[in-house]
Order: structure tokens, then sequence, then C-alpha cells
């Protein structure tokens, strides 16, 4: 079998237990040399042959794991971060599901959920946005003309922008179109690995904080109010919120009835109902 695995954002401890697990079994292991955490390997057997797919071409790679399987090798190729944000894996399956070969695919902890949690701040804060677009700037890999950010940047959403940090200025400068130039926004680069920096500001002013840190590679930018204090608690935990695990009594309007728990209220139609006690969620 080959395991694509998502290797997680560098502090090694963020691999899955599946996917470390893998590691552990296969005999091959093919990494992106260039941004995964070498320490990671430390996971793999040691008798374990490992290639380095920074220096490699798509042909190269599915070579070594074509030549794994005929010898009934298995095969982890990790990707950084979720192995389904910029990592190229379709091709990579495209070409395995040509030549027959088995894969799976274990998810991975993005850089995208790292460097939220490095902040400290929830992507989808009620009553200031329930939707994040992802996306980068274009480069050799051209984005779609609908997707340019300007365009993107209209809805007001939470922003997180991969693979573009050099480019800095001319983000802060689209995006302060729509957003305006007081929007937060964020820079973190290495987000889990001891060298991680955090660089925190407005649209106005983050290209120049970002390049006094000397940060080109490697970090993620994050746009939207998301990073700023306001918010509206969440109706999930509102004890007046029904949901699978705990309601009121709903009415046909889809309103409730709100009582509280263990005591009783009438149903529209006049029946008694025991309210319900809340459970907690997970
Ligand atoms: N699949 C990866 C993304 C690979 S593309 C993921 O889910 O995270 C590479 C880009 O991801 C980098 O240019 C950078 O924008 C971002 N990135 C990867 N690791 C990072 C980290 N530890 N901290 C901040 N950004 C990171």
């Amino acid at each position: 079998m080959i395991y694509f695995i998502g290797a997680g954002p560098g502090d090694v401890e963020l691999i899955t237990v599946k996917g470390k697990n893998l590691m552990g079994i296969c005999d091959v292991i093919i990494y992106t040399g260039s941004l995964i955490n070498h320490e990671i390997l430390r996971y793999a057997k040691n008798e374990a042959k490992t290639f380095d797919s920074s220096c490699l071409h798509l042909e190269e790679i599915i070579e070594i794991m074509k030549k794994a399987q005929e010898t009934g090798l298995d095969v982890a190729r990790l990707h950084t971060g979720d192995p389904t944000i910029y990592s190229a894996i379709r091709e990579q399956m495209e070409k395995l599901d040509e030549i027959g070969l088995p894969y799976e695919v274990i998810p991975g902890v993005s850089s995208l959920a790292a460097a939220a949690a490095v902040l400290k701040k929830e992507l989808t804060v009620p009553g200031v946005s329930q939707t994040i677009i992802i996306t980068r700037v274009g480069g050799r890999t051209p984005i779609p003309a609908e997707e340019n950010l300007e365009f993107l940047a209209e809805r007001g959403a939470t922003m997180a922008i991969f693979l573009s940090v050099d480019r800095i200025e001319k983000i802060a400068t689209d995006l302060a179109k729509s957003y305006g130039p007081d929007m937060p926004a964020a820079v973190v680069y290495k987000a889990t690995w001891p060298e991680q920096r955090v660089v925190i500001g407005t649209l106005r002013n983050i290209a120049e904080k970002t390049k006094g840190q000397a940060i080109d590679r490697t970090a993620l930018v994050l746009v939207g109010n998301f990073l700023d204090g306001k918010f509206e608690f969440s109706r999930l935990y509102h004890p007046d919120f029904s949901h699978g695990f705990r309601g009121g009594i709903e009415k046909k309007d889809g309103s409730e009835i709100k009582g509280k728990p263990g005591h009783t209220a009438k149903t529209e139609r006049g029946e008694k109902k025991r309210m319900p006690y809340y459970r907690e969620e997970g």
C-alpha cells in the first residue's frame, strides 16, 4: 500500500496517531524535504529507505513507489500539514490510478489550524465570520481569474493566504480595497517550529512589519475581524439553543418554548412536557 500522510505543520507530535503508526511499518518513506521537519523521520524504521522529494520530479516519485510495490514494500509519502491543501497529491494519485497501484490518504494538521492555535484564535467567530476562504496569490501556479484576491475579499470573510507571504505588500494593498486598511491581519511564520514568529497588525502596516522581520516564506497570512476582540457568544452553548443533545420544546414556526431544565412546560397542543437537561458537547 502507498500512504499519503499529513505530517503536520512542524512540531513532530502533530502528526496523527494513524500517520505515525503507518510510518512505522513502511519500508520506503518519501518526504517533502523543503517543508517537512526532518525530525519526523524518527518515526520510521531504522532500515526504511528515505527519499527527499524536493530533488525529484513526478515520474521519479512514481517510479520509487512502483518499484517498492513490485517488491512488496509499503510506502509512506509524507506531505506537510494536511495533504489535501496545496500538496499536489492529485497528480500523484492520478498516475497511481493509471498504473493500478492502491493508495490511501491520511489527513494531517494543516498549518492553517496550527497558525490559528498559535494565535489562540477561532477562525469562525459568531457575528464576525462563518466562512473561511483558503487561497493563495498566483505565481508559477496561476489562479483562475474569478478567484483573484480583490474579488474574494468582497465577502468580508476570514481569509487564509498560503504560499504568498513574499508578496505581502500586494496582498495588503489588494485586500484593503474591500476590507479597509484597518482590518486586522497576522502573519505566522513556521507555526509550531522552534523558530516560529508571529506578526500582528492591520492591512495598513502588516507588509512593513513582516518585511521588518525578514519573513519571506513558510508563513501564512491571516486576515479578518476574527483576529480582533469583538464577537458574539456562540448559540451552541447558549441555554436556549436546542440541538441533538439538548433541546427546548420546538414550536411549529421553529421558535422554542423555553423553560428551566427539569421543569415542565406546555406544548402548543397543551401537553405538559418536561424541559430537557442540558448535556455538555465534546
Ligand atoms: N499542505 C500544507 C500546505 C503546503 S503549501 C498545509 O496543510 O499546511 C506550503 C505553504 O503552507 C507555505 O508556503 C506556507 O504558506 C504554509 N505553511 C506550511 N507550513 C507552515 C507553518 N508551519 N507555518 C506557517 N505556514 C506554513
